[in-house]
């Protein structure tokens, strides 16, 4: 294994506690949502893991799906993990999750026993692993009994493919009700991965104070809303190698002149206090005690090494934050 890593590693992140439990997530995360299918080369994937992990990003977020095609990035990450990371496997905080869908038939998608464990095993044969850290259900399927999707969290857990489990995209209510039975089973509910940015602010609606009282940590998904709350698209085209050219996900009819007039005004708070617009965005995420991790995506070790400066930066002052709160309006995305 030829990947020597900086000793120096763990100066250069902060760690949070997540909710109630043992477990240290740094402030930034690394998702591999994008850019770590077959459509990305495997020389700049390897170099932004490598980058990663010599800033002090200990955690890498998964899914059975992710790619394109689905599947890709996980086999792609066992992979580098396999040449790179496994002598720091003790390092790492990795996680999958199952919901959305992965295979052809009544059992590849949603939230049955049947497809999360079978997902679950089919990952880790992806990925080389033996186990994952965290493993969670990827969204509420309210056609499946709660305490058969969460009795299947709980068998990851016992069963030794995962240490610990979460749910992602469920409402507050839902996330009670989860708790509530995974306790019932002895199995912590350890964090939920909901969708929180400037541009989308669904979860200060609830979720964060439930959360909060229930003791359970948040790793936050698009905090830089794909690249709208970066330099990305601020001159109103869209750049060839940028997610709206090149993915599904997001689109050109987001550049509308509402977006750029408010990602404008965003770009110049962030200049006047030394930042980018993409360090704004992960401070202003971070600046929410319930937040644990900000969960970024990057293409380019440039860019992940322009969004971990964000750790360093000065506090946002009350001015600042309500300025923001005038721009950065829910949904205008
Ligand atoms: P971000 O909002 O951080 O968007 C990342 C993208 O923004 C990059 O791929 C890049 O796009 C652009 N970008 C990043 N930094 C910069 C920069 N400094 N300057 C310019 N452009 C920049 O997050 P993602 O949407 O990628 O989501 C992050 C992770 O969250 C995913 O990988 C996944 O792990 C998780 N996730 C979970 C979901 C869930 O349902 N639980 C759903 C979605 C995501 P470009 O290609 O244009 O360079």
């Amino acid at each position: 294994m030829s990947f020597r890593p900086d000793p120096s590693r763990y100066s250069q992140m902060k760690y949070r506690r997540t909710g109630n439990s043992g477990l240290l997530l740094p402030e930034l995360s690394l998702g591999l949502w994008h850019n770590f299918g077959s459509d990305h080369s495997f020389s700049s994937q390897r170099a932004v893991l490598r980058r990663a992990f010599e800033l002090g990003i200990t955690h890498f977020d998964l899914a059975n799906n992710y790619g394109p095609p689905y599947g890709s990035a996980e086999e792609n990450f066992g992979k580098h993990f396999s040449k790179d990371f496994r002598n720091f496997r003790d390092e790492l905080v990795i996680s999958t999750k199952a919901g959305y869908d992965m295979w052809e038939g009544p059992y590849g998608n949603w939230g049955s026993r049947k497809y999360l464990l079978a997902s679950l095993d089919q990952s880790l044969t992806r990925m080389g692993l033996d186990y994952v850290d965290i493993f969670y259900s990827h969204r509420f399927d309210p056609e499946t009994p709660l305490e058969e999707t969460m009795g299947a969290l709980a068998t990851a857990a016992t069963s030794g493919r995962a240490l610990y489990v979460g749910i992602s995209n469920y409402d507050p209510t839902q996330t009670e009700k989860a708790k509530q039975i995974l306790d019932s089973m002895g199995v912590p509910l350890l964090i939920h991965q909901p969708k929180y940015s400037m541009f989308v602010r669904t979860p200060e609606k609830g979720l964060f104070d439930t959360l909060g009282r229930l003791g359970v940590g948040s790793i936050v998904f698009s905090p830089l809303a794909q690249g709208l709350l970066t330099d990305r698209y601020l001159d109103g085209t869209t750049p060839k190698d940028s997610r709206i050219s090149k993915a599904k996900h997001l689109t050109e009819d987001k550049i509308t002149s509402e977006y750029l007039t408010a990602a404008k005004r965003l770009n110049e708070i962030a200049a006047n206090r030394g930042q980018s617009l993409a360090q704004l965005a992960i401070s202003w995420v971070l600046r929410q005690p319930a937040v644990t991790s900000c969960l970024i995506g990057a293409s380019s070790v440039e860019q992940l090494e322009q969004n971990h400066q964000a750790i360093a930066g000065n506090p946002l002052s009350a001015v600042e934050l309500q300025e923001i709160d005038t721009i950065a309006v829910d949904g205008l995305v």
